[in-house]
C-alpha cells in the first residue's frame, strides 16, 4: 500500500457500483463520516417523511391515522423490512422499544424456556447494556433463578455447561469489531441444551446475517447505527417460529396482545410475532425509520460487505504504512472474516487524536480505555474518503495537532 495514492482510490470510487447512494444522504461537503456504527447519518428522504408524519398524519388526520396512515401495523411492517437483512422471514421480525429492553424480554424468555436452568452467559467485552439487564433481572428474580457468567470470546464455548439456560452475545464486538462464527458457536451453545440470543447492533446493515441460516433461537438490535433510522430509532426483535408458542416476555403490554381493542381483563399473548411487543409504537422514530429501510430494500448486502472489506482493508494498510512508528495498534482483527465494519486502533493519546480528528472533520470516536474507533459505512463512504482521513491523520501525528489543551478534556460521550 505504500505505493497506493489518492489517483487509485478514485479510480476504486469510479467503478464502485454503490457510489450512487452517499447523494441520498444528508452530509455535510468535506465531512468524513466515520461514525455511522454509533448514529447513522440522515437519509434525505426521511426530512420529506418526517414533515409529512407531522404535517398530515398528526397535524391533520389525527387518531384516525392509527388505521388510515398504518400507524398501527408499523411495528410490523418495519420488522419485513428488516427481515431480509438479518435471514429473516417475514412475520417474524417486529419493531419496538430500544435494544435494552428488549434483551430483557428474551433474557427473561429464555430462561422460562430451561426452567432447570440458570445461568446467563455471556463475554465480558460485551456491550454494557446487555450485562447490566443480565444483573438486573438477577436482581429481580433473585440469585437462585439467576447466575451471570461471562467468559472470554475464545472460550464462549467451553464455557457452556448444563446449568447454562441462555447465552447472550452480541455477534460484532462494539470495542473491536471482532465477529463471532455465528453459525459454529450457535450450534455448540444448541448442543449443550442452551439458548441463544445474539444482539445484532453492529451487524444489521453491516454484515450479512443468516438467522435462519445459523439455527438462531433469537436475536435482538438497534436500527440508529448502521441502518440509519435517527437518534434513538427503536429496536427489533426476532424469535425463531419454532419456539414462537413457547416465549412467553414478561413485558406483556396491550400492544402484544392477540386483541389489543376488545380490552379484556386478562393478557392473552397475539399468536404472532406481535407477541414480543409491548406498549403503544414510538410512531414518529417508526415513521423516520421507514425510508432508511426503504433505501435498504435496493441494497446488495453482499455488495456492502464486500466494499466494506475493502475499505477496511485499506485504513488498516494506510495507517499502518503511513503512520508507521506513531505508536498506533491495530485492535480489530487483521482477519476480514473475523471483523465487522470497523477498524479499532489503540493509541496512548487515542482521545486527543479522535479529537484533533474532529476538528479536522473526520468523525471517529472513542472508546475507553485507549480505542480510536472508526467505522465503514459503504453505502455513503468512498475509497477517497478513506484516503483522506488517512491523509489528515498523518498531518495530525506528524505536526503532533493532538497534543493541544482542549484536544485533551474529556466531553460527556465520547
Ligand atoms: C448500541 C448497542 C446497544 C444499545 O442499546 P440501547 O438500548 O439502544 O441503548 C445495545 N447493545 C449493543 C451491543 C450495542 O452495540
Amino acid at each position: 500500500m505504500t505505493n497506493f495514492t489518492r489517483d487509485d482510490a478514485l479510480a476504486l470510487d469510479a467503478q464502485d457500483s454503490l457510489a450512487d447512494f452517499r447523494g441520498q444522504f444528508q452530509l455535510e461537503e468535506g465531512l468524513i463520516y466515520l461514525d455511522g456504527n454509533s448514529l447513522g447519518p440522515l437519509p434525505k428522504a426521511t426530512m420529506a417523511r418526517m414533515q409529512e408524519a407531522i404535517t398530515v398524519e398528526w397535524g391533520r388526520d389525527l387518531i384516525t391515522s392509527w388505521n388510515k396512515h398504518g400507524w398501527m401495523d408499523l411495528p410490523r411492517s418495519l420488522g419485513n423490512k428488516i427481515a431480509p437483512l438479518i435471514g429473516a422471514e417475514q412475520g417474524q421480525v417486529v419493531v419496538g422499544d430500544s435494544t435494552s429492553v428488549n434483551v430483557f424480554k428474551l433474557l427473561a424468555a429464555g430462561l422460562k424456556m430451561n426452567p432447570g436452568r440458570k445461568v446467563i452467559l455471556s463475554d465480558p467485552g460485551n456491550f454494557p447494556t446487555d450485562l447490566y439487564m443480565i444483573q438486573g433481572l438477577r436482581e429481580f428474580l433473585g440469585d437462585d433463578r439467576v447466575e451471570m457468567r461471562l467468559a472470554d470470546e475464545t472460550e464462549i464455548i467451553d464455557a457452556v455447561d448444563d446449568d447454562t439456560a441462555v447465552v447472550l452475545l452480541t455477534h460484532v464486538n462494539f470495542r473491536t469489531g471482532r465477529m463471532y462464527d455465528m453459525k459454529a458457536v450457535t450450534e455448540a451453545v444448541q448442543a449443550k441444551g442452551a439458548v441463544i440470543v445474539w444482539d445484532l447492533c453492529h451487524s444489521a446493515g453491516a454484515v450479512p446475517v443468516d438467522l435462519a441460516g445459523c439455527n438462531a433461537d433469537m436475536a435482538v438490535g438497534c436500527s440508529y447505527k448502521y441502518l440509519n433510522g435517527g437518534p434513538g430509532a427503536p429496536a427489533f426483535v426476532y424469535v425463531a417460529p419454532r419456539h414462537q408458542d413457547k416465549v412467553i416476555q414478561p413485558l406483556s403490554g396491550w400492544h402484544g396482545h392477540a386483541h389489543p381493542f376488545t380490552f379484556d381483563v386478562d393478557y392473552t399473548p397475539a399468536e404472532t410475532a406481535s407477541r414480543y411487543l409491548c406498549g403503544t409504537p414510538a410512531v414518529l422514530s417508526m415513521r423516520a425509520l421507514e425510508p432508511a429501510l426503504d433505501m435498504w430494500g435496493q441494497v446488495d448486502m453482499r455488495q456492502v460487505r464486500e466494499k466494506s472489506v475493502k475499505l477496511c482493508e485499506m485504513f488498516i494498510e494506510l495507517v499502518e504504512s503511513r503512520c508507521a512508528g506513531h505508536g498506533f495498534e491495530l485492535a480489530s482483527p487483521r482477519d476480514a472474516a473475523m471483523r465487522g465494519s470497523q477498524v479499532s486502533f489503540g493509541h496512548r493519546d487515542g482521545y486527543a487524536i479522535v479529537q484533533a480528528l474532529i476538528a479536522d472533520k473526520v468523525i471517529g470516536d472513542f472508546r475507553a480505555p485507549n480505542l480510536m474507533r472508526f467505522g465503514f459505512t459503504p453505502l455513503y463512504t468512498s475509497y477517497a474518503d478513506v484516503w483522506d482521513a488517512v491523509d489528515r491523520l498523518v498531518r495530525i501525528m506528524e505536526t503532533r495537532a493532538y497534543d493541544r489543551p482542549e484536544f485533551k478534556t474529556r466531553a460527556a460521550v465520547t
